[in-house]
C-alpha cells in the first residue's frame, strides 16, 4: 500500500492545515470569535467542533484497484477524504458541514515514472479521471473529480513518494527536483549545497514543486522573480501518451518554450515528474523598512514609482490600513510598507536609500529602518515587519476556525496595469461593499499588494461578513461571484496565482480568447487523446474534437 507521511514520515491532518497532533487549543479558536464577533460588530458566534472521521459518511468506491496496481493504490477512507478538498473557506466549509459528496475513488501513491504510466494507461482503458494531486493546498477546486456518470471513476494521483532533489549543478547554479517535493524538505536538500530556489508562496509547507509549476504560483519575491516559471530550466511530463522531457537551456529562441504549455496546466495535460530549476546563492546582505502612508493610494504611487525605477525589492508588501493592522504591521490608521532588498553577493543599502527617497516624495514616513546584514535580519523579525511574518507564517494553521465560526471569510487576487489602478480599485471595493450590505449586511473588505510589476500591481483582497452556519457557503458564493465579475468585467486577470481550477473556470473563459483555448484543446488532444487528465480544469473538448487513441 501506499505511503502518506512524505518526506518528514509524519501524517498531516485531513480537516485543516498542519500535522496530527498539532490541534489548536478550543480557548485559543474562542479568544479568535470573541475577535471575529468584535470586528464584525455582531453577537457570539457558534463553534462548530472539529469533524471527525466517524462523522463522515462516504459513499462506496465505484471502481476496484486490479491486482497490479494493488501495491500503490488505495480506497481506505482516511485517504479518500484526505484527498476530497483543497484549502479554500468553500472547501473547509464543506468538511465542517460533513459534505463529502464527492469523494475520488481510489487513491495511488507511485513510486515512479513507471507508476505512474500504469495508473495512467489503466484510467485510459477504462475512462476513468486521473487527477494529479501535489501538496492540496488548492483553493480553487484544483482536484476534485468531475460531478457525474461521464467519468465512471476518478483516481488522484498523490505524488508525495516524488520528494528528492536528484541532482544539483553547482556551477551553473540548478538542481533537478522531483515534482512531490514539498516547500521544506526542499530547501533542506538544497541547503547543504548553500543553494536556495527562495520560492516561499504562504501554503510553502504544504505545496510541492509539481503543484507550484502547475499553477503559475507567486512565491517569495515582490518583483523581478515572482512567477515559479521565472525560475524553471525545464521539465520533464508523463501524459497519457507517452513522457516528454525538453532540454535543459538558460535560454533559447528555437520556436515557442514547448515547457510553457504545462505550466499554469493544472494536471489538465500531464503529469510534471521532475524539473531544472534555476536557483539562487542564499540570502547574506539585506536592508529593510517599514514606511507608514496616510492614504493607501498615496504609497501606491510610491510603490509603482519603486518598480519603476528597476529597483526591485525582495520584499513590497504593501497593506491598507486595515490590512495592516490585522497582521499587526500598524495601529489602523495608516498604510504600511514593508520593503525589503536582498542579496547572496553585495550589500543593498544603496538600493534602500533609493526606494525610501521616493517613499519620502509620496509623503511616507519612515518607521523602521534597518540597513546592515545583522540589523536587518533583527528588525525583519521585529516590529511591524516581524508582527506580519509571523501571522503570515502561522495564519494558515487557524483557517478552518473561519469555518468553524459560520462567518464568510475569504481573498481574492488579480492583477491589471498601473493606468487603470485606482479606478478599478476603487470600483471592486465599491461592489464588494454593496455587495455586503445586501447579502450579509456588511462586512470588511481590506487590500494588499504582494507582487508588484512596472507595469502593474497584483493586488490582494480580504474579505469577511458575518453568517451562519446554514448560509455561510451560499453568501460566500454570492460575494465570491460579484468580486469575480467585477474583476473581468473590469478589465483585469482572474487570477494572479492561486489558479483557476473549477472555481474559476467561467470567468478564465471568459478572459482568454477562443481561439487560443482552441489551440490549447488541440495539444491536449495529442498528449491525452481519450480526454481523461484532470476534466474540468481550464480545457474542455470542443464538440468537434474526435476522440482517438
Ligand atoms: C494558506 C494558503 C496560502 C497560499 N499562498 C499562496 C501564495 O502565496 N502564492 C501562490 O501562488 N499560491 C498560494 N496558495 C495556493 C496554492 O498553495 C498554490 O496554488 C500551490 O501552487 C498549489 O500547490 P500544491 O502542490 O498544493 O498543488 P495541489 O493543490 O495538490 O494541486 C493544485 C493543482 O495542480 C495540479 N498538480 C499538482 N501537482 C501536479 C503535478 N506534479 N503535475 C501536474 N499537475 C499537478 C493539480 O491537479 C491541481 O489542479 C495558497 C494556498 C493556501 C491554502
Amino acid at each position: 500500500m501506499g505511503d502518506v507521511t512524505g518526506f518528514y514520515g509524519k501524517r498531516r491532518k485531513w480537516y485543516s492545515w498542519g500535522y496530527e497532533g498539532e490541534e489548536i487549543p478550543a480557548e485559543a479558536v474562542k479568544k479568535m470569535a470573541n475577535r471575529m464577533s468584535e470586528r464584525l460588530g455582531v453577537g457570539e458566534l457558534e463553534i462548530l467542533p472539529d469533524p471527525t472521521l466517524d462523522d463522515i459518511e462516504l459513499r462506496d468506491p465505484r471502481i476496484s484497484i486490479p491486482r497490479s496496481l494493488e501495491s500503490f493504490c488505495t480506497s481506505e477512507k482516511w485517504d479518500r477524504v484526505f484527498h476530497s478538498y483543497g484549502k479554500s473557506f468553500k472547501d473547509l466549509t464543506k468538511i465542517y458541514r460533513r459534505d463529502f459528496g464527492n469523494p475520488p475513488d481510489i487513491v495511488a501513491y507511485p513510486k515512479d515514472e513507471n507508476d505512474i504510466a500504469a495508473i495512467l494507461d489503466w484510467c485510459g482503458d477504462n475512462g476513468y479521471a486521473a487527477i494529479p494531486f501535489g501538496g492540496g493546498s488548492s483553493v480553487t477546486d484544483g482536484f476534485t473529480g468531475p460531478e457525474g456518470d461521464q467519468y465512471p471513476g476518478s483516481v488522484i494521483i498523490d505524488l508525495g513518494n516524488l520528494n528528492k532533489v536528484l541532482e544539483v549543478d553547482t556551477v551553473s547554479r540548478c538542481a533537478l527536483i522531483q515534482a512531490g517535493t514539498l516547500g521544506p524538505s526542499l530547501e533542506d536538500q538544497l541547503r547543504p549545497h548553500d543553494l536556495t530556489l527562495r520560492h516561499i508562496p504562504q501554503s510553502w509547507e504544504f505545496s510541492s514543486l509539481g503543484g507550484w509549476i502547475a499553477t503559475r504560483s507567486s512565491g517569495h519575491y515582490a518583483t523581478h522573480l515572482t512567477h515559479i516559471d521565472d525560475m524553471v530550466e525545464s521539465l520533464r511530463v508523463v501524459t497519457p501518451k507517452g513522457a516528454l522531457e525538453n532540454r535543459r537551456l538558460p535560454g533559447s529562441g528555437a520556436g515557442p518554450n514547448p515547457d510553457r504549455i504545462f505550466m499554469g496546466s493544472e494536471g489538465s495535460m500531464g503529469i510534471i515528474t521532475e524539473a531544472w530549476m534555476k536557483l539562487q546563492g542564499r540570502v547574506k546582505f539585506r536592508a529593510n523598512a517599514s514606511i507608514a502612508f496616510k492614504t493607501f493610494y498615496q504609497g501606491a504611487n510610491a510603490v509603482r514609482q519603486i518598480t519603476q525605477a528597476g529597483l526591485f525589492p525582495a520584499n513590497c508588501r504593501y497593506l491598507d490600513e486595515q490590512d495592516a493592522s490585522f497582521y499587526g504591521a500598524g495601529d489602523g490608521t495608516h498604510s504600511m510598507l514593508l520593503l525589503g532588498f536582498e542579496s547572496a553577493d553585495h550589500p543593498v543599502d544603496a538600493w534602500l536609500e533609493r526606494a525610501l527617497e521616493i517613499c519620502c516624495d509620496h509623503g511616507g514616513t519612515v518607521t523602521q529602518k534597518a540597513g546592515s546584514d545583522a540589523d536587518a535580519l533583527k528588525t525583519s523579525r521585529s516590529g511591524a515587519q516581524g508582527n506580519w511574518r509571523e501571522q503570515f507564517r502561522y495564519l494558515p494553521r487557524l483557517m478552518h476556525t473561519r469555518a468553524a465560526m459560520g462567518v464568510v471569510s475569504f481573498t481574492f487576487e488579480t492583477a491589471y496595469t498601473w493606468d487603470k489602478f485606482e479606478a478599478v480599485d476603487t470600483e471592486i471595493i465599491r461592489r464588494i461593499k454593496e455587495a455586503q450590505k445586501e447579502i450579509t449586511g456588511g462586512g470588511i473588505v481590506c487590500r494588499r499588494f504582494s507582487f508588484l510589476y512596472p507595469d502593474g500591481p497584483a493586488p490582494y483582497y480580504s474579505v469577511v461578513a458575518p453568517s451562519t452556519h446554514d448560509k455561510s457557503l451560499e453568501q460566500y458564493q454570492a460575494l465570491s461571484d460579484v468580486a469575480s465579475d467585477a474583476i473581468t468585467e473590469l478589465g483585469a486577470t482572474i487570477t494572479h496565482h492561486h489558479a483557476v481550477g473549477r472555481s474559476f473556470r467561467p470567468w478564465y473563459d471568459k478572459e482568454v480568447d477562443p481561439l487560443a483555448r482552441e489551440m490549447m484543446a488541440g495539444a491536449k488532444q495529442v498528449v491525452d487523446p481519450k480526454w481523461i487528465m484532470n476534466p474540468g480544469m481550464i480545457i474542455d473538448r470542443p464538440p468537434h474534437f474526435k476522440m482517438v487513441g
